[in-house]
């Protein structure tokens, strides 16, 4: 790992000579929110934020994306043939992501990239990119980021980590993208005391946060009895199954894929999809094996916070960045949830159905 001092100067100079190497994407303010956006050459991220409306995961996992073309024109020698659409796969870097971001990637990544199956458009795009990410210093009230596995300066998925000093950004490298895109920004001013800043940076950003959840309990309780446990219907009550909450989160790679054919020319797409949707699990059959809000409800909090606890044992599918707190049009909160589900003991079951 190297220390890099970025004075903001060089930080301009930096990016505009990396844009010649690299596709750019950040944060760029529209209206009252900022999303990440491909970069206007000489545009510059704009990194005076908290937190995204929508998290970057899109530029890894698009919401639409092209798998396949074909023709049905019969008078072609390739009709009826699929064919790999193209896709720009050339080095981008995606500048000013949050740490909770950057972690939610790599648990994304557990779905994409399996030992048994790996996704080629998901991983084509991931390896394409570099991460750099800005530590967070002004968490929101409705960020419970060190409690769910991650933190305000965690570096987990991240090729560099910044952090703003005012004057000047500090830069910890962690990975060979990462020195390449320093050293095609022209970074290379060595500032191994800095290690000491950051240190003291991320002991105050963790001191302001103001939410936390409990998942101690969480693998050791019984699946079925968490499934049959009396509060579901209560948290369904008021949900709509907007699917905002699946759109908005970092973590959630729920997909669908379907042909459209415009005259002759076909194409498969994939489309990101929500549980929350009350067609999501819609057989061919008509039958519908999620038919009622509750259990579509319970899919979600289960899918995050117990099935994918069991079977990857590497925490919650959560990484705490509250966009689903702050957004929810009803106010469902995933900590209101989580510590439900936590503290749920069998025998709650019993009195309650007694
Ligand atoms: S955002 Fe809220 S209302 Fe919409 S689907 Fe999610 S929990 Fe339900
Ligand atoms: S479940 Fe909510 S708080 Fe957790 S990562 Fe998704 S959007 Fe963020």
């Amino acid at each position: 790992m190297t220390l890099l001092t970025i004075d903001k100067q060089n930080w301009t100079q930096g990016l505009a000579a990396a844009a010649d190497h690299y596709r750019l994407f950040g944060p760029v303010k529209e209206k009252d929110q900022h999303r990440f956006k491909a970069l206007e050459k000489g545009q510059l991220p704009d990194l005076d934020l908290v937190n995204t409306r929508l998290s970057p995961k899109d530029l890894v996992f698009p919401q639409s994306e092209i798998m396949l073309t074909y023709s049905l024109d019969e008078s072609r020698e390739d009709h009826h043939i699929m064919k790999e659409a193209h896709t720009d796969h050339a080095p981008r870097a995606v500048v000013g992501m949050r740490p909770c971001d950057a972690r939610a990637i790599q648990l994304v990544k557990l779905n994409f990239d399996t030992p048994d199956v790996k996704d080629p458009y998901w991983l084509k795009a991931y390896e394409a990119t570099t991460f750099i990410g800005m530590a967070c210093d002004t968490p929101l009230s409705t960020c419970f980021c060190t409690s769910a596995g991650c933190g305000p300066y965690n570096a987990e998925g991240l090729d560099i980590l910044m952090m703003d000093r005012g004057g000047t950004y500090l830069a910890k490298i962690f990975t060979e993208k990462g020195k390449a895109f320093a050293d095609t920004a022209g970074w290379n001013q060595a500032t191994p005391e800095a290690a000491e800043a950051f240190v003291a940076a991320k002991e105050a950003a963790e001191a302001k946060m103001v939410s936390t959840i409990s998942t101690d309990n969480l693998a050791d309780t019984d699946l079925l009895d968490l499934h049959g446990a009396p509060f579901w219907d209560d948290i369904a009550f008021a949900c709509l199954n907007c699917g905002t909450c699946t759109f908005t989160c970092p973590t959630c790679w729920c997909f669908d894929i379907q042909d459209e054919v415009q005259g002759k020319s076909g194409v498969r797409m994939k489309n990101w999809d929500s549980c929350m949707f009350p067609i999501f699990t819609v057989h061919t059959t008509g039958h519908n094996p999620r038919d009622t809000k509750t259990q579509r409800v319970r899919q979600r909090f289960m899918h995050k916070l117990k099935y994918f606890v069991d079977k990857y044992q590497t925490g919650i599918m959560c990484v705490g960045c509250g966009r689903c707190v702050r957004q929810c049009p009803v106010n469902i909160d995933i900590r209101r949830v989580c510590e439900l589900m936590n503290s749920f003991k069998p025998a709650d079951a019993c009195v309650a159905q007694g």
